[in-house]
């Protein structure tokens, strides 16, 4: 078993999770199994509660674990799923540690940042790794601030306690370039490497960010500076088109071969064909559709992170280049209707709070009523049904309770299911649960069979009471959890694609293996405009 840390210098977003998720990619064409985890110094507990302002998307795994995003790029590179022991914050550490001293585990010794937090966080390094060949640890922030220290500290320990040649170190930094002087520096990632040193952890490779080619000069300066090898030195451009061309990048700079000669890993010969037939569907696709996302979130790159991603997927699997147009939801409540005009598909992505519902009710009615295929995710399915009511069910103040505690037709309310889990304390319903699909539903065409597992982050549902009234009125369930009986998914019968389902399926999507309902989503947007094209 090897362990593979990545950490970042300089400045934060510079794609260490990309890097991290590549390199995983890599090794697993090299024949190895791979699992990738990521550690965040802040003090929240979990990311579940913060602002998709501070945080973007927040990523849910199958056992419910409400985690960074970066959690979906190493699923999207890697075949694996992970869990909550992939996932770590400083908070979670001190919360451990904590509940020990108070449990009294320390055994009245003075309870302190190393040996006892230190050693939480490397129990949980081993924890997370358990049963694969490699281990990919991603430690979040930039090195030199104060929260980090604590896991760059565990990390020195940790290769002391295994051997250097079990243990590597990835350093990603930024090379800047300075238009007046007309080139590259490398003084901040010799700075950065130098705190990295300070602590007693030398990287191995340093991945350098950088927007012009390093010269061979600047690798032999670098090396001489940050102490590593010339051919460790590795250069990171910006890809062009697509994340998906990082592998194959990263395979250009040798970055697979040096972690397996620096860790002596038996590989299999390279064979990146996989990506390069990713990378080719993406960059000459034989098709073209324009999707709509509305959304409340639309002018933040990151909170609809899954959703932009799996839409981009469901266009690699119909050999599809997909058009993006974001749209604020409040703006279309402000100025009409007009932008959804030219979209092949509109889709509404997940979402809490009020802000923006009747804007997306009015995209759905625009889908629906102008046979536009339309897909709804979790709040997207809630809003479909709420449309749906209003305006084909005359169900005149239909509402959810979320946005309306007095609507007089509660379409989606919390269910008593549900009531009894926010009373234990826990407030949604988390993680995978089973649905079984009706035959003859787009969703059942689109898997290919009955039984599904899939991710929930939602406290609301399907109001089970109004079920009848609205299969009379058009609306097929699509699908149904077989232990409760809540409704998974809703369809509109007279439509040729309307599709809103109560889970989030962007966790589960990845480039090599397009999420089903996705796939069929752009195939349904290509049939329609062709139809409209004719
Ligand atoms: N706000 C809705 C609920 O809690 C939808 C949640 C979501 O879209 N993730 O049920």
């Amino acid at each position: 078993m090897k362990y593979i840390f990545v950490t970042g210098g300089v400045v934060s977003s510079l794609g260490k999770g990309l890097t991290a998720g590549a390199l995983g990619a890599l090794l697993e064409m090299r024949g190895f199994s791979v699992r990738i985890q990521k550690f965040d110094p802040y003090l929240n507990v979990d990311p579940g509660t913060m602002s998709p302002f501070q945080h973007g998307e927040v990523y849910v795994l199958d056992d419910g674990a409400e985690t960074d995003l970066d959690l979906g790029h190493y699923e999207r590179f890697t075949s694996g799923s992970l869990s909550r022991a992939n996932s770590l914050t400083s908070g979670k550490v001190y919360e451990a540690v904590i509940a020990k001293e108070r449990r009294g585990d320390y055994l009245g010794k003075t309870v302190q940042v190393i040996p006892h937090v230190t050693n939480e966080i490397k129990e949980r390094i081993h924890k997370g790794g358990e049963g694969v060949d490699v281990l990919i640890t991603e430690i979040g922030g930039t090195t030199g601030d104060i929260e980090g220290l604590p896991f760059l500290e565990a990390l020195r320990q940790f290769q002391l306690d295994l051997g250097r040649e079990n243990v590597l170190f990835i350093h990603c930094t930024l090379v800047p370039y300075i238009k007046a002087a007309g080139e590259l520096k490398t003084k901040p990632s010799q700075q950065s490497v130098a705190k990295l040193r300070e602590i007693g952890i030398q990287p191995d490779i340093l991945v350098c960010r950088t927007e012009h080619p390093i010269t061979a000069e600047m690798r032999q300066k670098l090396s001489l500076y940050c102490n590593v090898p010339a051919k460790a030195v590795v250069e990171c451009r910006d890809v062009e088109d697509s994340i998906y061309e990082l592998p194959l990048a990263l395979a250009g700079e040798n970055l697979d071969e040096l972690v397996i000669q620096r860790l002596s890993l038996p590989a299999k010969p390279r064979d990146l064909h996989i990506w390069e037939d990713v990378v080719r569907k993406l960059k000459h696709p034989s098709h073209q559709v324009r999707i709509g996302v509305v959304g409340k979130y639309i002018e933040l790159q990151d909170a609809y992170k899954s959703v932009y991603e799996s839409i981009i997927h469901g266009g690699i699997a119909n050999d599809c280049g997909v058009e993006i147009v974001r749209i604020d939801s409040e703006d279309l409540e402000k100025h009409g209707i007009n932008q959804l005009q030219g979209l092949d598909g509109i889709l509404v992505p997940g979402g809490f709070g009020d802000r923006g519902i009747e804007g997306k009710i009015m995209a759905v009615r625009y889908a629906r009523e102008n046979r536009i295929p339309y897909y709804g995710l979790c709040l997207g399915m809630q809003v479909a049904v709420i449309e749906f009511a209003r305006h084909v069910c005359s169900l005149a103040d239909a509402n959810s309770t979320e946005f309306d505690p007095n609507t007089k037709n509660p379409v989606i309310d919390i269910m008593e299911e549900q009531k009894k889990v926010t009373e234990k304390g826990g407030t949604m319903r988390l993680g995978a649960y089973e649905c079984l699909l009706q035959p003859g539903s787009h969703a059942f065409a689109a898997y290919g069979t009955d039984h599904i597992m899939e991710r929930h982050r939602h406290r609301f549902e399907f109001n089970g009471k109004y079920r009848e009234q609205f299969e009379k009125a058009g609306l097929r369930i699509g699908g149904t959890n077989p232990k409760t009986g809540l409704v998974e998914i809703v369809e509109v019968i007279d439509h040729p694609w309307f599709v809103g389902v109560q889970y989030h399926p962007e966790f589960k999507s990845k480039p090599t293996k397009p999420h089903p309902l996705f796939a069929a989503f752009i195939k349904a947007a290509l049939k329609g405009k062709k139809i409209r094209a004719a």
